[in-house]
């Protein structure tokens, strides 16, 4: 067995299910810093605890600088936010975000998780951020669903 080149990782990979979510923070001048995300997990229960791993940028820069962020979960029809927070802006449209608290997160989002780093953990060119959830709120509907490389619906 020989160790899988980057296209065949990545292809591997892509036979994963996952949502999508959109990883913001307030930056220190009060704008919003903002990026597509779909390493997202949960790590414990008590105390409620996630994990996302993030490439070297300006919403890392932003997450750090705050020690907080909000995971937004996109729901169906979303994709044009998803590929917006991934460096292919929409253009004129400007995101609407709205305050959790002391924290900033996406209006309108299937779930918002508000989060306070604990922990950073360097792996390659990525950080992990292990964050406890100090409050969330979902509603019922619909999830953006990612798999096979293109963003896809639940099935009626
Ligand atoms: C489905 C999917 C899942 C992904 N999962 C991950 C992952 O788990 N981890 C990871 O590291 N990368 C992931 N990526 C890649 C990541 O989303 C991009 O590399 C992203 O561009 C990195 O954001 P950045 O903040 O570092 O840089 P930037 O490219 O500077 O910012 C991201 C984009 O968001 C827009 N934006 C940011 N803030 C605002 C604002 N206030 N108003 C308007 N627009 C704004 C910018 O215009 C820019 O296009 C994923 C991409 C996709 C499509």
């Amino acid at each position: 067995m020989k160790t899988p080149d980057p296209t065949e990782f990545r292809h591997a990979l892509s036979r994963f299910t996952t949502g999508v979510t959109v990883l913001t923070a307030a930056e220190a001048d009060g704008t919003v810093a903002g990026m597509t995300a779909n390493s997202f997990t949960s790590v414990s229960l008590a105390p409620p605890t996630i994990l996302v791993s993030v490439m070297q940028g300006r919403t890392l820069k932003a997450i750090e600088a705050a020690g907080m962020f909000v995971v937004n979960v996109l729901g169906a029809g979303a994709e044009r936010i998803s590929g917006h927070f991934a460096g292919k802006p929409v253009p004129g449209w400007t995101p609407d975000f709205a305050a959790f608290g002391n924290y900033v997160g996406l209006d309108g989002a299937l779930a918002n998780f508000a989060c306070r780093v604990q922990r950073r953990v360097e792996v390659n060119d990525h950080v992990l951020l292990i964050a406890e959830v100090e409050h969330c709120h979902a509603c019922e509907a619909d999830p953006l669903v990612f798999y096979g490389s293109r963003y896809r619906r639940l099935a009626a």
